[in-house]
């Protein structure tokens, strides 16, 4: 799907989780619409072919690995982002994991879902909220204080936290991840207001079902995929992660320059 055309060019993007799912497709969206992209994730390997893809449209890219969690790393990815290509504009939080696992076993209760999510009759442990809490929450923390002097310096940013329909609507057997997401677009609207005097726009977009490798356990699986989708979704199908880029570009452009501390979620009418 092409995207629509929004004129970032001159400007310098950072996305967390870039190389693959939704963070490869908004990293590919900035760059088509005109920015340089600093790449970042755990892993060089997918960075590395999307750094190809958006230097065959004639745009800058780096790759610089970073665990979200570590702060030295993180102001490692910004400092050479700053240094390498030369500015900071945009700011997308994408990394995140998701863990499905009910809260408390109930032994005399098997659900449908042991059969196919990976570990689903393990207790729900306090090492598994600690990740969620870390990657999805501390993550975005740790980013955003990193830009935030160069941003407020130059009084002009884009900052835009992945989040998710599960900041607003319950899943079961997600409490935790729920809790990340809420917690991602309370922390924008805090934060919205507390930069709007450095001229700094906070937004969250939150996407509905995408198909990403975040739950291979459904996207692998055409017929369940389809059926999920039918029981799930208004519009009987899940996004592709090109869908979610798109209201990412528009929150990135000088076009939404009146919109902070927002939610745009993209979900084919799930919280309808
Ligand atoms: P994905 O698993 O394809 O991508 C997640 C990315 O985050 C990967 O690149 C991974 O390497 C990176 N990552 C994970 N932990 C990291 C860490 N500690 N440090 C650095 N990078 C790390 O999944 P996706 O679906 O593309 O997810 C992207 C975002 O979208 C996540 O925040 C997710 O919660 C959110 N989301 C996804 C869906 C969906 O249905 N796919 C729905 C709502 C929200």
């Amino acid at each position: 799907m092409e995207p629509t055309r929004f004129d970032l060019s001159g400007k310098t993007a950072l996305v967390t989780g870039a190389g693959r799912g939704i963070g490869r497709a908004c990293a590919l969206a900035l760059a088509a619409n005109g920015a340089n992209v600093s790449l970042t994730a755990r892993t060089t390997s997918q960075l590395e072919e999307v750094k190809a893809e958006i230097e065959k449209m004639g745009r800058r890219a780096i790759v610089v690995p970073a665990d979200v969690t570590k702060r030295a790393e993180v102001q490692n990815v910004v400092d050479r982002t700053l240094s390498e290509l030369g500015g900071l504009d945009i700011l997308v939080n994408n990394a995140g994991i998701y863990t499905m696992k009910p809260l408390v076993q109930d032994p005399t209760w098997t659900s449908g879902y042991s059969k196919f999510v990976p570990n689903f009759d393990t207790p729900f442990t306090e090492e598994d909220w600690d990740a969620l809490m870390d990657i999805n929450v501390k993550g975005v923390f740790l980013f955003t204080q990193a830009v935030g002097p160069h941003m407020m310096a130059q009084r002009k940013g884009k900052i835009i936290n992945i989040s998710s329909i599960d900041a607003e609507h319950g899943l079961k057997y997600a409490a935790a991840y729920c809790a990340t997401k809420g917690a991602v677009k309370a922390f924008t609207k805090g934060l919205a207001r507390e930069w709007v005097r450095y001229n700094i726009n906070v937004n969250c977009v939150g996407p509905g079902y995408t198909e990403t490798p975040l739950f291979p356990w459904v996207y692998d699986d055409p017929e369940r995929s389809k059926i999920a989708a039918k029981n799930n979704v208004p519009m009987g199908r899940f996004a592709k992660p090109e869908e979610i880029a798109t209201p990412v570009i528009y929150l990135a452009s000088d076009l939404s320059d009146y919109v902070t501390g927002e939610s745009i979620y993209i979900d084919g009418g799930v919280l309808a």
